[in-house]
Parts: structure tokens; C-alpha cells; sequence
């Protein structure tokens, strides 16, 4: 189900108990400002998620409230990733979902990152 976007933070959610290391992932990159992993149920050959330490429910949650710091320190991670991957000569995609419409399901900022073959077109026609 998605969710509400505009919900303050839960510290319940599951990408908070992956962070505080309640429950595994499998981690691909960790530094002040960044956790990324592997996703559970991936999309596409390669699927990581790149998530911000801090306490933010979505990209709009974060881009309003989050630091200089903190938003160059997730942005340079999130590209630290890709080209740790090797996805930048290939090409790679990033995306984050925000809200109901956005199909946004886990309360905790993350962006997907996928590669590793064509992705194809960017949306499904409505
Ligand atoms: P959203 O729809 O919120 O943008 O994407 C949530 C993503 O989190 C989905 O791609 C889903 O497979 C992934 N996910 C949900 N629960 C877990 C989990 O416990 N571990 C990992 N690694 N990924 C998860």
C-alpha cells in the first residue's frame, strides 16, 4: 500500500530497523551520511537502494529539511554507488517515489538504482 507522504517519520519502519541493524540487508556502501543495499524483490539485474541516515519520509520531506550537508552528502553517495558498479559507461537509472501517486511504500527516503541491461522506456503509458 502506498503511503502517505506528508506522515511524520516512524521510527517503526523497516528501512529505520535496517539502519540501526534490527534486521539484515545486504549492504553495498556506508558512510557519514548514506546506507545503500540491495533490494529485497529486485526490478531489474542490478537494484539498489541508497537511503539518507537521517530521519526523512520522502524526497520532499528532505529536500525541505535536511542540511547542505546532508543533501551533499546523500547526492555524492548515490553517484559513489553508481560508479562503484560500474554503471556510468553502461548508463544506469535513478528513481524515487514519493506519495500515493508516486507508489511510495516504505516511509523512509530511499532512491532506486538500476542497471545493468536497457531499461526501456521511463513509464508505463497510462
Ligand atoms: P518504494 O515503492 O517505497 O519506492 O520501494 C520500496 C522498495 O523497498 C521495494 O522495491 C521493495 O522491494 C524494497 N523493500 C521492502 N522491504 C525491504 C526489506 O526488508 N529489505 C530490502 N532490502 N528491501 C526492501
Amino acid at each position: 500500500m502506498p503511503i502517505d507522504a506528508t506522515q511524520p517519520y516512524d521510527d517503526e519502519n523497516i528501512f529505520a530497523k535496517i539502519l540501526r541493524g534490527e534486521i539484515p540487508s545486504s549492504k553495498v556502501y556506508e558512510d557519514e551520511w548514506a546506507f545503500a543495499f540491495e533490494d529485497i524483490n529486485p526490478q531489474a539485474e542490478i537494484h539498489t537502494l541508497v537511503i539518507p541516515k537521517g530521519r526523512y519520509v520522502s524526497w520532499d520531506d528532505f529536500s525541505a529539511k535536511a542540511s547542505a550537508e546532508e543533501i551533499a552528502g546523500f547526492v555524492r553517495a548515490v553517484g559513489h554507488v553508481a560508479r562503484e558498479k560500474g554503471l556510468v559507461e553502461p548508463g544506469y537509472r535513478l528513481l524515487a517515489n514519493v506519495g500515493q501517486h508516486g507508489h511510495q511504500e516504505v516511509p523512509h527516503l530511499h532512491v532506486h538504482l538500476f542497471g545493468g541491461h536497457p531499461l526501456g522506456p521511463m513509464l508505463m503509458r497510462r
